[in-house]
């Protein structure tokens, strides 16, 4: 497969790409307890700017915009969405004009995760929640070309069919066996990508971060099928939402803490603390056979970190 670190893209700064992103062993009681190994596959190490699977979803798409000569990309995101500060920074590092369309209206001052977009160079644009629904539309995107003039359209959360080849060779970067590897599930297009990239013996589990989220088989389904790798390899936890997305009860909190307490990896709170924990409670319900071993995908760094 393609070797992610020797990707270029005229005119980007990317020399700070860390790739194949580290692999590192947790050592834990309940996992020994158990006879099952947990690896940590660290891509929020990959970048600083541009981390963990936002790195691997955007990176063939910025290659796409510049050989179809754009020079502007386009997207939405909500008022705190990781994608929207990663298509800031690699817009800016790759030499784009970037434009966010950010859900609701405009609150002033900016909070932190647009502050950093606009620092960026993002130009900030809002659309009122009833036509922001229908953001994918010929109509509001006709509309959003009249208003802006020519764009590289990356829809909400960055999952298309570049983005979900882009995560294919995640397993490929693994130079340990391994039965099964986890990620946690926004949009799927990291799990579609992830699936695609395994072994024939190997497994994919996505955790579901929103609640509800029986959903996204089918949107993982069609994920791959559009980007032409369709495995029946992965499956979905639904049951560790914690209450909806961006939700953040005590019992998470004190997972994330007794993580770091223990292995000093300060956990990312939307996704990979659910994601986590659910392994960690799969493990206890002997999800895994005894001798196992099983990757958790690391997507993205702590707030702040
Ligand atoms: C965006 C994001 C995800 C969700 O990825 P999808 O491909 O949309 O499922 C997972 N983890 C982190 C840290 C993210 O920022």
């Amino acid at each position: 497969m393609t070797n992610l670190g020797r990707v270029e893209l005229t005119g980007c700064g990317h020399a700070d790409v860390r790739l194949p992103s580290p692999l590192e062993e947790v050592d834990d009681e309940l996992l020994r307890e158990h006879g099952v190994r947990l690896l940590l596959k660290r891509d929020d190490l990959i970048s600083a700017e541009v981390p963990g699977n936002k790195w691997r979803k955007l990176h063939p798409n910025l290659r796409a915009a510049h050989g179809q000569g754009h020079s502007t990309l386009l997207s939405f995101g909500g008022a705190y969405s990781n994608h929207i500060r990663a298509v800031a920074a690699a817009g800016r590092a790759c030499g784009f004009s970037t434009i966010g369309i950010i859900r609701g209206e405009e609150h002033l001052p900016l909070n932190w995760s647009l502050t950093y977009a606009a620092q960026q160079g993002m130009r900030l644009e809002y659309l009122d929640r009833t036509t922001y629904r229908s953001k994918h539309t010929p109509a509001v995107v006709d509309g959003l070309h009249e208003r802006f003039g020519d764009f590289y359209l990356l829809p909400e959360g960055g999952s298309n069919a570049l983005a979900v080849r882009g995560c294919a060779p995640i397993a490929d970067e693994i130079d340990e066996d391994f039965d099964a590897i986890c990620c946690a599930c926004g949009t799927g297009g990291t799990l579609a990508g992830l699936a695609a990239g395994l072994a024939p013996t190997q497994e994919a589990i996505g955790f579901s971060v929103l609640k509800g989220g029986d959903f996204l088989t089918e949107e993982v389904r069609r994920f791959q099928e559009e980007a032409g790798v369709v495995t029946d390899n992965w499956s979905i936890e639904t049951g560790y939402h914690f209450g909806g997305f961006a939700k953040h009860p005590p019992g998470l909190a004190a997972f994330i803490e007794e993580f770091h307490a223990r292995h000093g990896v300060l956990l990312e709170r939307i996704y990979v603390a659910k994601m986590l924990a659910g392994v960690y409670d799969l493990v206890a319900r002997g999800r895994f056979r005894r001798g196992s071993t099983v990757v958790a995908l690391i997507t993205g760094p702590a707030e702040g970190t």
